[in-house]
């Protein structure tokens, strides 16, 4: 799959990371919204609009959901190997892994599990602990 840019999606590792940290930001925004679960149109509207729009071709977030899939394989143990993985799966997988741990620097997560909208937060915005000191 080609994209917009000229290269394939399935390596271009920077724009994998990029889709990847914009899926894990929307669905950190629905979750911080109060999720969908019980929530009016009204609410979801208001949640659609908020959401930040998609930077990239949508052969990325296709991919990306591919590649969280793989992952969610791989952690429950279906028994995917290195040799089975192509290249580009292994490529894919290490954006994953940057774009998360990107994800997790930016939304640190409270004792109480729940992911902060910045790291210079100085409360949790679900238990009210209090943050101390930097953050970083
Ligand atoms: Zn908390």
């Amino acid at each position: 799959m080609m994209s917009a840019r000229g290269v394939h999606v399935e390596r271009d590792a920077e724009g994998l990371k990029i889709a990847l940290r914009e899926i894990f930001e929307e669905a950190f925004l629905r979750e911080a919204s109060g999720g969908m679960d019980g929530a009016t149109a009204s609410t979801m509207a208001r949640i659609a609009e908020e959401m930040p729009q998609r930077s990239l071709s949508p052969g990325y977030y296709t991919r990306a959901e591919y590649l969280l899939d793989l992952a969610t394989a791989i952690e429950c143990g279906v028994g995917y190997s290195a040799e089975v993985l192509g290249r580009d799966d292994a490529l894919g997988l290490q954006a994953l892994k940057r774009a998360r741990n990107e994800f997790e620097r930016d939304h640190p997560a409270c004792s109480c599990g729940a992911r902060q909208h910045s790291r210079f937060i100085s409360q949790c915005r679900r238990c009210g602990a209090k943050f101390q000191g930097s953050r970083d």
